[in-house]
C-alpha cells in the first residue's frame, strides 16, 4: 500500500505535470491566497492551504493560518494520500485515525486534530496537490462543506491552465519577435549589399528596366545584376532583387558581366 503510494507520487508523468504549471517554488500568488482565505471560511477552521505535492515534499502555495511554513514531508495520512484520493478526503479526529496518527504534524507542535481535502486535478487526470483546511480540534463535515473544497481545487485548475496558457503566449511572442528581428537584421545587411553593388555598376551593356516583374514586366530601371547558382542571372530593379535574394536562397548579387538570365523571367 505505502509503496503504491510512494510510486504513485513519484511517476514521471505526475510529476512532469506538476513541473508543466511552473508552480513549485513560485512566489505567493493572489488567487491561491483567495482560494485558501474562502476554505477557511467554509469551514471555520483556523488554518487552510493550497498545496503542491512533489516526490518528496509537499509544497504550499497559500497558506492561511500557518505563516512561515514552506513545506511539509510526505508522510502518508494527510496532503501526500489525499492527492492520490479520488474525491474529498476527510480525517475527523487525526489523533485517533490510524491513517494519521503517526504524522508529524499530528504528533507534533501544531497538533492537528481535523484534516479535510480535495484532491487538485487536472482535465487529463494529473494529480497536483491539494485544497485542504485544518484545525487543532476534531471535527465534523457536512456535504456541503467538502463540495467547496471540490470546487475550490476546480478553480486552482482553472487558474494554473489560463496561467500556463499566458506564459506560453508570452514565450511564443518573444520566439517571434526574435525571427522578426533577425529577418529585419539580415534585411539591412542586404540594403547595404544592393547599394554597393549598384554603387560599382559599369558603363557595361544592360537592359534598361528591371527584368524580374515576371508576366506583369516591372518598369523601375535596372541597377544591379542577380544570380543564382545555377548561372543564370538578371539585371534588376533594388526592390526585385531584394525579393528574390531574401526568398531563393540560391540567389546572391551578380558580377554584372555574369551571363544568361532564362529562369528569372517567368518568376
Ligand atoms: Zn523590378
Amino acid at each position: 500500500m505505502e509503496q503504491t503510494r510512494t510510486a504513485a507520487l513519484g511517476a514521471p508523468d505526475r510529476l512532469a505535470a506538476v513541473a508543466r504549471y511552473e508552480i513549485l517554488d513560485a512566489p505567493r500568488e493572489g488567487a491561491f491566497d483567495r482560494v485558501a482565505r474562502i476554505a477557511a471560511t467554509v469551514f471555520g477552521t483556523p488554518i487552510a492551504t493550497v498545496t503542491v505535492v512533489d516526490a518528496d515534499r509537499v509544497w504550499f502555495a497559500a497558506t492561511e493560518g500557518l505563516d512561515g511554513v514552506t513545506q511539509v514531508g510526505v508522510e502518508p495520512g494527510l496532503c501526500a494520500s489525499a492527492v492520490l484520493a479520488d474525491g474529498p478526503y476527510v480525517v475527523n479526529d487525526a489523533a485517533v485515525d490510524p491513517r494519521t496518527l503517526d504524522h508529524p504534524l499530528v504528533r507534533g507542535e501544531l497538533g492537528l486534530r481535523f484534516y479535510a481535502a480535495a484532491p487538485i486535478i487536472t482535465a487529463d487526470g494529473h494529480r497536483l496537490g491539494t485544497v485542504n483546511v485544518i484545525d487543532r480540534t476534531p471535527r465534523e463535515v457536512t456535504d456541503g462543506q467538502t463540495g467547496v473544497l471540490v470546487d475550490l481545487a476546480g478553480m486552482v485548475v482553472d487558474h494554473l491552465e489560463l496561467r500556463l496558457a499566458a506564459a506560453r503566449a508570452v514565450r511564443a511572442e518573444r520566439q517571434l519577435r526574435t525571427v522578426a528581428d533577425l529577418r529585419a537584421e539580415r534585411s539591412d545587411q542586404l540594403a547595404a549589399r544592393l547599394r554597393t553593388a549598384m554603387a560599382s555598376v559599369r558603363d557595361h551593356a544592360h537592359p534598361d528596366t528591371c527584368q524580374l516583374g515576371g508576366r506583369e514586366s516591372c518598369p523601375a530601371p535596372a541597377e544591379l545584376k542577380v544570380a543564382d547558382s545555377w548561372g543564370d542571372s538578371a539585371w534588376a530593379c533594388p526592390k526585385h532583387a531584394e525579393e528574390v535574394i531574401l526568398q531563393v536562397s540560391s540567389v546572391f548579387i551578380a558580377d554584372e558581366s555574369l551571363g544568361g538570365l532564362a529562369a528569372f523571367k517567368t518568376r
